[in-house]
């Protein structure tokens, strides 16, 4: 997944441009920057790459997720649905605003289940955010005909999924509103970074004057650029978007690359019969960058992960038991502790999401491995990788 492998000269040479001018800034300094854009220039070929009207960078995914989440006219009081596998951000940036984050079970995508999505709809629900976790995407036909039913906004969290798609839509462009992670570990980087893609102008245009303080961008002069709404200050700098620039003309490599590792990795453990795999809903294309898979149950999905790593195998994540992905370690969410008061609404739901029984998650997750496809690995590595994965698999 980590674009930062190779990360080399045509990132020094974007950065370089911002360097030479002293422009940091990605607004205004026209007459300084010597006709450098790069966040306009990258938000243009953002778009362009996802199939979308427009494209908004911030400055970082878990901002993306917050600014999408204010563009679209989320706050107080409102029901956010995310998963129980995720990244913590979701329902960071739901409470950001003011608004509930309701933890919601997975299936065997490793993402939201439709199913249990349509029973934990109330008349407080306002969004459903799918996050398509490690490379592959939640069911995204079956939500989009929920959320068309209960007038509900989709918004998709493809921040580790940039370059996948959904029936020839790129992921992010399926819902009403998408978000990237640049941040350093991610396909692609920027260092720090994110985006947001739509092709709804209210929302985008809600999201460029958000993120910057509800400026509205008319006129050369910032000082007297009005503000139709309250912002924020979620901006990218130049520096940022100049190395997110030099790799997003490099993502499609990068995704043939991992396509290859994850193809050569995926056939040899196919012929391990206790091993299935992640379902990939039909006309869904993954980003390749982990390589997921099931083993019978949660006493060898242990075994597995820890026999993989005394034989060598680094980069092989067991979930269920992270910090940081899985609800199971989240007491600070479902106790919420915070630095300062919550609303009542929110510590309600607190209590719902604590009591919830989750173990139809807990049966994909407690069973699940994923392994991280590095772009810099070598022929001989990945065969070398295959064959001992292969072999552990086996004797597990
Ligand atoms: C990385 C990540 C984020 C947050 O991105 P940052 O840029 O690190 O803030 C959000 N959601 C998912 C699924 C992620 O993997």
């Amino acid at each position: 997944m980590p674009g930062f492998e190779f990360f080399g000269a045509k990132e020094r040479a974007e950065v370089q441009d911002v360097l030479d001018s002293g422009v940091l800034m990605r607004y205004g300094f026209d007459g300084m920057r010597n006709g450098h854009w790069k966040a306009r220039e990258l938000e243009k070929a953002l778009a362009e790459r996802m199939q979308t009207k427009y494209a908004q960078l911030v400055s970082s995914g878990t901002a993306a997720l917050t600014v999408a989440l204010a563009s679209v006219g989320i706050g107080a009081g409102d029901e956010v649905i995310v998963p129980t596998f995720t990244f913590v951000a979701s329902f960071e940036s739901v409470l950001a605003l003011g608004a509930i984050p309701v933890l919601v079970d997975i299936d065997d995508t490793l993402a939201l289940d439709p199913n249990t999505v349509a029973k934990a709809i109330t008349k407080n629900t306002k969004a459903v955010m799918p996050v398509h976790m490690c490379g592959s995407m939640a069911d995204l036909g079956a939500l989009k005909v929920l959320c068309k039913k209960h007038n509900l906004l989709l918004i998709e969290d493809a921040c580790q999924a940039i370059g996948g798609s959904y029936k020839g839509i790129p992921l992010g462009a399926y819902g009403d509103i998408g978000c990237f992670s640049f941040d350093y570990v991610k396909t692609i980087t920027c260092g720090e970074g994110g985006g947001i893609i739509t092709s709804n102008e209210t929302y985008y245009k809600n999201a460029d004057h958000y993120s910057d303080h509800g400026h509205d961008h008319i006129g050369k002069d910032r000082g007297a650029e009005d503000h139709p709404f309250l912002g924020y200050n979620y901006r990218i700098s130049e520096l940022h978007a100049a190395v997110g620039l030099a790799q997003l003309k490099r993502l499609d490599d990068f995704l043939k690359i991992q396509k290859k590792h994850y193809t050569i990795l995926k056939g040899s453990l196919e012929n391990v019969e206790e091993v299935t795999f992640r379902r990939v809903p039909e006309g869904g294309v993954e980003n390749y960058s982990f390589l997921n898979f099931f083993l019978p149950d949660e006493e060898s999905a242990r075994r597995a992960h820890s026999t993989l790593l005394s034989a060598g195998i680094d980069g092989c994540f067991y979930w269920f038991d992270n910090n940081w992905h899985y609800h199971k370690k989240w007491d600070h969410l479902k106790n919420l502790t915070t630095l300062g008061p919550v609303s009542e609404k929110v510590t309600k739901q607190a209590d719902k999401n604590k009591t919830a029984d989750f173990s139809q998650s807990d049966h994909w997750m407690g069973r699940s491995l994923s392994c991280l496809i590095k772009l810099s690995w070598t022929e001989e590595e990945v065969a070398r990788r295959a064959k001992t994965m292969t072999e552990v698999l086996r004797n597990i």
